[in-house]
């Protein structure tokens, strides 16, 4: 049956496992031996609802009709908060850019409690950008349209891609005007202020374990991980919600160590540039969690990053996201080694980590390529002969992969006709000349000698590898242009890519101008190929 916002049935176990902030005072300040502190969002002036996800409020329990209610647009904006909602922002810390940042916490992210379905799915409601809180330090607690746009279309669109992540319910202008210095250039200029609703089991971070071992507070890290056993890992909790021993906790951590690998295998795949994988943005669910200044690989560049603030050192670039997961997994074995006591069996579980990343991404690769049965003697060095010579001139990853399909693969075909399949992907076709054109016209026929061996029908590997290459995924450009649409008061791009992204891996013909190159003009626009942290 489906729900009005009053039926939901709340549970909020964070707020009642764990201690929470005794002093009751919305001010910037340090908060010790507590997992949160009670807040509620500020008002907005005259909210707007722009976009919703018909997906998640099903998932939610909620009738159709319940988002077009002004309740809805008041409650997910922050205007009105249910009886049953117990707001609060959580307390965390983190590693920022490799670097110890002490305390962070929820500087503009507002949790509303949460609430299981009548199937015994647990989700909690987070709103972003929802006022000021505890852990706002300078900031103001805000958020602004172009980077609400792309949390909301992002999360929803990696869903629809197949990859783990954290959901967007909503998408709300707030009426307020923020201000905001983009670029960080000492130009700051009033932006509209937004509000999105998120949606996950739960939203604790690497950083909420690794805050109070920073300040030897064994019992909050020993609440925080046994709430999070008890209630989000049943199978090792088995039932237990106290009492669990070192190889537990363990237990715990290695999974945690393969969710967050298979996670990244996902970006990989999809061509998914987080941009600022600090721990506190790293999800104990191993979900892709805070949409800042990520970005999706249009020409496949591993040295590449959105993120302007990283430029220097591109520390989270495409290219180093695995290694960075691994860095930021030992930052929460370092977290939670006071509940184990001995660094041997967490060492040797963050071996899971590789393991599965190492299992997992060639397998991954060769499935991209059209091959189903992996050889582990033979299919890396085609993996890496294709991702050697994919950057030396501007090729499209998604394009390539999506166009790879129908490369005609019979011992008759020559090279014209196997280049010819793969030519819209060149960023500039001028480029594809002498050895480049060389080098892919041999790999292209190393790669049909390969095919054919495997003896599946063309059709049955074109569906195969169309499952796993997305034709559409966020274009950089294609966000920014819903965003200056909804920046003059048009959302309805917004609502066209969002139903688009919802088949990322069907042809959806008529739809192609959400699936070409990034245009010239995109290449040097900021929001297109460059984003800082301000949002
Ligand atoms: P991020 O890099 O966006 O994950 O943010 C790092 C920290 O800064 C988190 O604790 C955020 O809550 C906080 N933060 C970012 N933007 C704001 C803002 N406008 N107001 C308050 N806190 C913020
Ligand atoms: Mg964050």
């Amino acid at each position: 049956m489906a729900l009005a916002l009053e039926d939901l049935t709340f549970d909020n176990r964070f707020t009642d496992d764990l201690p929470g902030d005794p002093v009751n005072l919305n001010q910037p300040r340090q908060v010790h031996h507590a997992a949160f502190s009670r807040v509620d969002p500020a008002p907005t002036s005259s909210p707007q609802l722009l976009a919703y996800s018909a997906e998640v409020l099903a998932d939610l329990g909620l009738a159709t009709e319940v988002a077009d209610t002004d309740e809805f647009l008041q409650v997910f904006s922050g205007n009105a908060t249910l009886d049953a909602m117990e707001p609060y922002a959580a307390c965390y810390g983190g590693h920022q850019f490799g670097n110890w940042a002490g305390q962070l916490g929820d500087g503009r992210a507002i949790a509303l409690g949460e609430i299981v379905t009548a199937t015994g799915v647990r989700h909690t409601l987070q709103l972003k950008g929802a006022g000021p809180t505890p852990y706002s330090r300078t900031a103001d607690g805000l958020a602004v349209l172009r980077s609400s746009v792309r949390e909301f279309l992002c999360s929803e669109a990696m869903f629809h891609l197949g990859v783990p992540t954290t959901r967007a319910l909503s998408l709300a202008t707030t009426g307020d005007r923020v201000m905001r210095d983009m670029f960080y250039d000492g130009n700051p200029e009033w932006e509209h202020g937004a509000v999105v609703c998120r949606v996950a089991p739960s939203f604790i971070r690497f950083g909420n374990f690794e805050l109070p071992m920073s300040r030897n507070d064994t019992d909050l890290l020993r609440a925080l991980a046994d709430h999070t056993i008890g209630l989000h890992f049943p199978d090792i909790a088995d039932g237990r919600t106290s009492g669990f021993t070192a190889e537990d906790y363990v237990a715990w951590f290695a999974e945690v160590a393969r969710r967050t690998a298979d996670m990244i295998v996902h970006w990989q795949r999809v061509g998914f540039v987080h941009g600022v994988m600090n721990t506190d943005n790293m999800s104990i669910h191993g979900l892709t969690i805070d949409y800042g200044p990520y970005g999706w690989l249009e020409d496949y560049d591993p040295g590449w990053t959105p993120n302007t603030t990283d430029r220097q050192f591109k520390r989270y670039r495409y290219g180093a996201q695995p290694h960075i997961g691994q860095w930021n997994v030992t930052q929460l074995a370092n977290a939670i080694y006071p509940l184990v006591g001995d660094a041997e069996p967490l060492q040797e579980a963050l071996t899971a980590y590789v393991d599965v990343f190492n299992h997992a991404w060639p397998r991954m690769m060769a499935e991209k390529m059209g091959i189903a049965r992996f050889d582990a003697t033979r299919d890396p060095g085609l993996i890496h002969a294709l991702l050697d010579q994919l950057p030396t001139i501007e090729t499209d990853m998604t394009i390539f992969f999506r166009c790879l399909a129908r490369v005609p693969t019979s011992s008759e075909a020559t090279d014209d006709e196997r280049l010819a399949a793969v030519a819209d992907a060149d960023y500039d076709p001028a480029q594809r000349t002498g050895d480049n054109r060389a080098l892919l016209a041999a790999w292209l026929r190393d790669w049909t000698a390969r095919i054919r061996e495997e003896g599946q029908t063309d059709d049955a590997r074109a569906a195969a590898m169309h499952a796993v290459n997305p034709k559409f995924v966020l274009r950089n450009y294609l966000a920014q242009l819903a965003i200056d649409d909804a920046d003059s008061g048009d959302p309805a791009l917004i609502g066209d890519l969002l139903e688009v992204l919802r088949h990322p891996y069907d042809e959806q013909p008529g739809k192609e101008r959400f699936a070409q190159k990034r245009p010239e003009w995109a290449r040097i626009r900021p929001g297109c190929s460059m984003l800082s942290c301000s949002s």
